[in-house]
């Protein structure tokens, strides 16, 4: 393998399963947007690797077909496109994307993994199978394009078998990653999937593919890929213990030596209060009062109480356990007693969709839910509210802390991942370094959280402590620069 010690000659093929603005369901799609494009403005050669949904076929123009595949294993016949990322007004703008086009697979109403009822589809083992071999055919001599990646990024369960499939045809002379953003979601299959895949019955193994009887598309990942990179360094550690490694532990422990944690960026050009299109009005740190106009907007278009004094938290994510609803449930009666305000947007399991507009019922003009996905009234949660919160069991990175901190709207989280990687807690002595950005409480348990909302609601009275901690939070730099040479230094140090 020939040593390279320059970006430029860094040529890389990121395979992912969504990228904003084509398709998103949570922080992988932001990610697959920026962290390319930041690596390309360092020089690397970065190009995107995604399945075909429709929304993904109608927003690309210009895209040329290079390859058609007829009958590649069992899979149904399919084309590749090579495009380019639409022009936008983020940072993702004219990244090289090749799609794999395979009607049967991927035309279909519903989202990249569920149908429209929530429910995985039952063909999901099929369809990230492709993606996963088109990442390793991509890799090999046997490619269609004359291009070659020197390293092959993969991300989470849905590419995880790229690895698998580049040792097991190939031999595996090109260096592979494997990216956790979450490690809860695995990829889990019944043992048949392998060989309908493609992939030898010796892959059914404790050192190998199989899973607790089952095969794993992640756990292949791990243990096939050269390194792995999780998306913050605490996340990284909680990973390698029995609380968070989700039966992973013992493998991901073996191989702490190849496992990095780096706390991703956000865009900060599609993330800019001061130019934000989604906000009734812009504002920056010189003048954060005109903050208030949001305020009262999402008070207005949420159905709470206009009320510019009221502390109004907000909330923005996918509706599971995972992001602690549970114990937002057993709170929101008390925080409802206080004088303050809660506005929640998301989706995902039914029972909490259910209950959290059974409490908007409840305690109408303080609690207000919307349910579903919202790009623009996600971003005026983050201007129009004083406190974001994040009551999540685990993060391994999280966004919206980060967004908040920009927008001026301290959040409160839990002492978790990349939540406790961020967000630094408001004490008097982080006040008087200029450091608190935020609050953070450390137990999963509803005092601890109830606690933490109460430390807002008396903070946000104190209007010098309250203006220190939003100016504190907007002045970081939360950008993709550091973190893009923090893959960019990982790359050349495998290569070399
Ligand atoms: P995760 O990837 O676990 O869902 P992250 O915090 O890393 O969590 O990223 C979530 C991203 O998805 C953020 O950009 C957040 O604003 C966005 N998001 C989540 N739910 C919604 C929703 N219902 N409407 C709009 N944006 C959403």
């Amino acid at each position: 393998m020939p040593s390279i010690a320059l970006s430029k000659d860094l040529s890389v093929l990121y395979i992912t399963s969504e990228v904003h603005p084509l398709i998103k369901t949570g922080g992988l799609g932001d990610v697959s947007a920026a962290l390319p494009a930041a690596l390309r403005a360092l020089g690397a050669d970065v190009r995107l690797l995604i399945p075909g949904y429709p929304k993904v076929l109608a927003s690309l123009r210009y895209k040329r077909k290079f390859a058609e595949f007829p009958n590649l294993l069992n899979f149904p016949p399919f084309v590749l496109w090579s495009a380019k990322l639409p022009k936008g007004k983020g940072i993702s703008k004219g990244t090289p994307i090749f799609v794999i086009d395979c009607p049967s697979l991927y035309q279909r109403s519903g989202g990249p993994y569920t149908n429209t009822n929530g429910k995985d589809w039952p063909d999901n083992a099929l369809r990230f199978g492709l993606l996963s071999k088109i990442g390793a055919i991509l890799a090999s001599d046997d490619s269609p394009l004359a291009w070659r990646p020197n390293i092959v990024h993969c991300n989470d369960w849905q590419s995880g078998l790229t690895p698998a499939y580049m040792y097991f045809y190939q031999g595996k002379k090109i260096v592979s990653l494997m990216a956790v953003h979450n490690l809860a979601f695995q990829g889990v299959f019944p043992p048949s999937t392998l060989t309908q895949l493609g992939l030898p019955s010796t892959g059914f193994h404790i050192n190998g593919i199989e899973y607790y009887g089952n095969i794993s598309f992640l756990k292949a990942g791990l243990f096939y890929s050269d390194h792995i990179i999780t998306v913050s360094p605490t996340y990284a550690k909680e990973i390698q213990t029995i609380t968070l490694g989700f039966g992973l532990q013992g493998l991901l422990a073996g191989r702490s030596d190849h496992i990095s944690g780096i706390i991703n960026g956000i865009d900060i050009a599609e993330w800019d209060p001061a130019t934000d299109p989604c906000l009734a009005q812009n504002y920056s740190v010189k003048k954060i009062t005109a903050k208030g106009i949001n305020k009262r907007a999402l008070q207005q278009i949420m159905g709470l109480a206009v009320d510019p004094d009221i502390p109004l938290f907000g909330m923005v994510s996918r509706h599971t356990y995972q992001k602690g609803y549970d114990l937002l449930l057993q709170v929101a009666p008390f925080l409802a007693r206080l004088p303050a305000q809660l506005a929640v947007l998301g989706s995902g399991e039914g029972s909490i969709d259910r209950e959290l507009v059974a409490l908007e019922k409840k305690y109408p003009g303080k609690i207000a839910v919307k349910i579903g996905f919202d790009e623009t009234l996600s971003h005026l949660i983050e201007g129009g509210a004083d406190s974001f919160l994040m009551p999540s069991r685990f993060e391994p990175c999280g966004l919206n802390q980060m967004y908040s901190q920009r927008y001026g709207t301290p959040p409160l989280v839990h002492a978790t991942g990349g939540l406790l990687d961020t967000v630094v807690d408001c004490t008097p002595t982080t006040l008087a370094d200029g450091s608190a950005s935020g609050f953070l409480f450390y137990e999963m348990a509803p005092g601890s959280l109830l606690s933490g909302i109460q430390r807002v609601v008396d903070a946000y009275r104190n209007k010098t402590t309250w203006r220190q901690l939003q100016r504190n939070g907007m002045k970081k730099d939360f950008s993709w620069h550091s973190s893009a040479m923090a893959y960019r230094d990982i790359y050349l140090s495998l290569l070399s």
